[in-house]
């Protein structure tokens, strides 16, 4: 695979150094039957170090998974070759299924039917809090 191009999908940039592996686990992408890279530690100006992810397939791209574990990733649309879209994360309001609650009276611990709900409770300082027992994330 060259992996300086993908003809049409995702490339996911400004990954933090580490989290690469991460969203490639919460998205599932080892369940694609696609071409997908992982390029872990590539030099960065901005950060020293990044990761990226390229999807040589358009799927439909849970985006505000990647945006709750790195907020200020980058995901470019790649049609025919080109870049044609810069999408700008921003926090989601909710995540679903993506962390779980570590609280072990929470109901989700019991009921392992439950979705994994966690509502964004305060935006500047990034925290989350559980649906059902309001334990924080951090
Ligand atoms: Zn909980």
């Amino acid at each position: 695979m060259n992996i300086d191009s993908i003809k049409n999908g995702f490339v996911i940039d400004h990954i933090d150094s580490g989290k690469g592996m991460i969203i490639y686990e919460k998205l599932e992408l080892n369940k694609l039957d696609c071409q997908v890279a992982i390029i872990t530690n590539a030099k960065s100006k901005k950060k020293g170090k990044k990761d990226i992810i390229k999807i040589d397939k358009k799927i439909d791209l849970n985006i505000d998974t990647i945006a709750f574990i790195n907020p200020d990733a980058t995901i470019n649309v790649v049609e025919d070759d080109k870049i044609v879209e810069k999408k700008k994360l921003t926090l989601p309001e909710t995540i679903v299924n993506v962390a779980t609650c570590k609280n072990p009276r929470c109901i989700t611990s019991i009921e392992r039917d439950l979705d994994q709900v966690f509502i964004l409770t305060d935006k500047e300082k990034n925290i989350y809090r559980c649906k059902y027992c309001e334990s924080s994330l951090k």
